[in-house]
This record gives structure tokens, sequence and C-alpha cells, in this order.
């Protein structure tokens, strides 16, 4: 390596941190699934993606450690040489059938999974033409990784607007090639849902495959936390769903739910999935547990929500724009990326971690707060979130 090469290394990053935007690793210590501890100072945590507070929950804790005694603490091998364990094929099952789908398969992370599953099934036709890919323009930079992966064109729909996806579908219909349609249900910066019938509308009358991330609904929506893929009006008509277990569910890992043609080809073609070691007993043991229990959920589920309608409503009356948010992620749009960090910092001085979004994860002039709530948030603690929130100027 070359000392100019460093040099400029060096040099971008000072850039960086010229511009505002050089990012940092900043450690807290965890203090319970609602706070956190950063320099001696306690902070009500609204930044994680812990919904259900499960991270902390003792079923989740007690069968990652009693399944590390039994298995170990590492898979030893990629799922294909001799990673694969009983434990993953049985987590496997009981996914499925959380999910009501033929088959499911489990991945190391949401961001691996949506990378290699988009790049494995975005083929060509027996022709050899290449796939058109309609994508929602606010979909997670991993999914845009995927489709980059993939050597495909990205046709983007702006965010949620189905008369402009289905103009774009109309107007290639002529072309040659296999239709993909790729979108999220929860939408990660802004909290709004996608129109998953609409979708499945459009993709059944365009032919296309459907391709849906459930990152930010797994858990927290739909018929007993199992998702928006699963409400009756759409459960059946979407090829591959995917979600991870790193957000509501407390732990780590991904998911792909589909038939078992679509888990057999990325068995086959996937990278992430072919080339890494299988996610390790503990991880495996949180996931089981997790499942067992969030359908089991229900009130943790409606005191997260009504944590949600409570801080949008003082949002909302203070004029703000909540980007059209029905989730446990609240936006709150300020504008310039300063206004965003300096409610940032205002909100830390008072006690609460939220985190300013700024672009370019945000297009610029939306830079904003993001808060995520939790079930794990007490009365007190909304109190304060509240309190802090009006304390803004
Ligand atoms: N999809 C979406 C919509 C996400 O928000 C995220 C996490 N930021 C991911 C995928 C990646 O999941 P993971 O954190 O498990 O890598």
């Amino acid at each position: 390596m070359t000392t100019a090469y460093l040099d400029r290394l060096s040099q971008q990053l000072d850039a960086l941190a010229a511009a505002g935007r050089r990012r940092v690793t900043r450690p807290v210590a965890a203090a319970d699934a609602a706070h956190v501890e950063r320099d001696g100072r306690v902070l009500l945590n609204v930044s994680s993606n812990d919904y259900l507070g499960l991270s902390r929950h003792p079923l989740l804790i007690e069968r990652a450690r009693s399944w590390a005694e039994t298995m170990g603490v590492g898979a030893t091998a990629s799922r294909l040489v001799c990673g694969t364990l009983e434990a993953h094929a049985a987590v496997e099952d009981k996914l499925a059938a959380f999910k009501g789908t033929e088959a499911a398969l489990v991945l190391n992370s949401g961001y691996q999974a949506n990378e290699a599953m988009l790049a494995a099934l975005l083929m060509p036709d027996v022709a050899g033409k290449a796939p058109l890919v309609f994508v929602d323009r606010l979909a997670h930079a991993s999914m845009h990784e995927g489709l980059k992966a993939a050597g495909v064109r990205q046709i983007r729909f702006r965010h949620n607007d189905m008369a402009h996806l289905e103009d774009l579908l109309r107007k290639r219909e002529g072309e040659p090639g296999p239709r993909f349609i790729v979108t999220e249900s929860v939408f990660s910066m802004d909290g709004d849902r996608a129109d998953l019938p609409a979708l499945c509308d459009l993709a059944e009358r365009f032919g296309a495959f459907l391709y849906v991330d459930e990152a930010h609904a797994t858990g927290v929506l739909g018929p007993h936390g199992r998702g928006l893929t699963c409400d009756p009006a759409v459960a059946g008509r979407i090829h591959m769903v995917m979600g991870t277990f790193g957000k509501a569910l407390g732990g780590f890992g991904a998911y792909a739910a589909c038939s078992s043609t679509v888990r057999d080809w990325l068995v086959n073609k996937a990278g992430g999935f072919i080339y890494s070691t299988a996610l390790p007993p503990t991880v495996l043991g949180a996931i089981d547990a997790a499942l067992d229990l969030v359908p089991t959920l229900e009130a943790e589920r409606a005191r997260l929500h009504a944590n949600a309608d409570r801080l949008r409503a003082v949002l909302s009356a203070r004029g703000l724009d909540c980007c059209g948010s029905t989730t446990q992620i609240v936006p709150a749009v300020l504008g310039t990326e300063d206004a965003a960090l300096s409610a940032m910092a205002a909100l830390e001085t008072a006690g609460v971690l939220a985190v300013a979004i700024r672009p370019p994860t945000v297009p610029a002039g939306a830079s904003r707060l993001r808060f995520a709530l939790s079930a794990a948030h007490s009365d007190a603690d909304m109190d304060q979130l509240i309190s802090a929130v009006e304390a803004l100027a």
C-alpha cells in the first residue's frame, strides 16, 4: 500500500469532516431495552429498532445460552459444507409456518440477504433479455446494492406512487425481459407503508415477480405480528418476502420466505448464502424463542402503536411533516442538516438519544429526526420524550 494512497484516504476523510459528513462509531452501553448509557449519562433510546424490547427478553437469552451449551457458539462452516445444523432446518420450518409460506431460508443479515438474493434472482430470460426492475425510489440501500450487483438498470418509481408504477409498467409493456417489482412493506426512513394490494394487482396484471422487504414490519404489523405480507388480501400473492431478526425480533440475522423453488434457487445461486459461515446456534436460539413469543405479544404491539400515535399527534400539532408515518417509525422533517443536527443535540441535552438523518440517506432539504419507538418505552419515558420535543424551538 503506497503512502500516497493512504494520504488520499486521509484527505478525503478530512474533506468529509469539513463538510460535517464524516461518520464515526460512538460506543454506548446498553442500560436496558429503552435506555443507553453514554459518557456517564443515561439516555432514553428512541433510535434503536428493538421495537418490542426483545433484545433483553429472558426467553431469548436463555435459549441462546442453552443452544450454545448444546451446539457450541459457532456453526463452524458455511451451510453447504457442513454448517447446516438440525437447528437451522427447525428454525426454517418454524419461520415458514410463521410467514405462511411453503419454504424459508435464514441468512446472515438483512443487508447481505437483499444484496445476495436480488443478485441471484434477477436473471435474464431464456432469450438472454435483461430483466426490467421497477423499484420504489425509497427502497433500502441494500436493495439498490443487490440491483447493482445484478448489473441491471433500475427503473425507479416515485415513492409509493402506484399510478407512476403502473404508467412505467405500461410504457414498457412491449419490451422483452422478465419483470420484477422491488419494494418494502414499511419504509425505514418515512415509517409509511406500501400499498401491498395494489402492488399485487399490478404484479399480476403485468406478470411481474414481486419482492417485498419486511424488515420493519416483522413482529410489529399484520396478523399476530407476522408482517403485512400475511394480511389476507395479499397472503400467497408475493413471490419473495424477506425480513430481519435484528429489529423487532431482538436478535440478529435475516430470512427469506418464499416457495420451495425460489428457496432452492437461492441455495444454489445466492453467493452471500453459499460462501458465508452459517448463523451460529446462539443466534438461532434467540430467533427460535422470538418466533415463539411474537404471536403472543398483542399487548406489546398495542403499546408500541399507542406510543407512536402519541408522538405523531404532538409533532403534527406543531406543524411538522411526519412523512405519512403510520408505524413505530416516526420522522419529523426539519429541512436543513443544521436544523436536524441542532435538534438532535438539544434532545441529547434533555437526555434523549434521537438520530438526525441527513443526505445522502434522505433527499437534500428533507433532513429529519427519526424516532423509532418501542413497546419498552414506559409512560414516563414517553412523557420525557414529549416534553423534550415540546421544548425544541
Ligand atoms: N432492509 C431494510 C428496509 C432495513 O431498514 C435494513 C436495516 N437498516 C435492512 C434491510 C438490513 O437489515 P440488517 O440490519 O439485518 O442487515
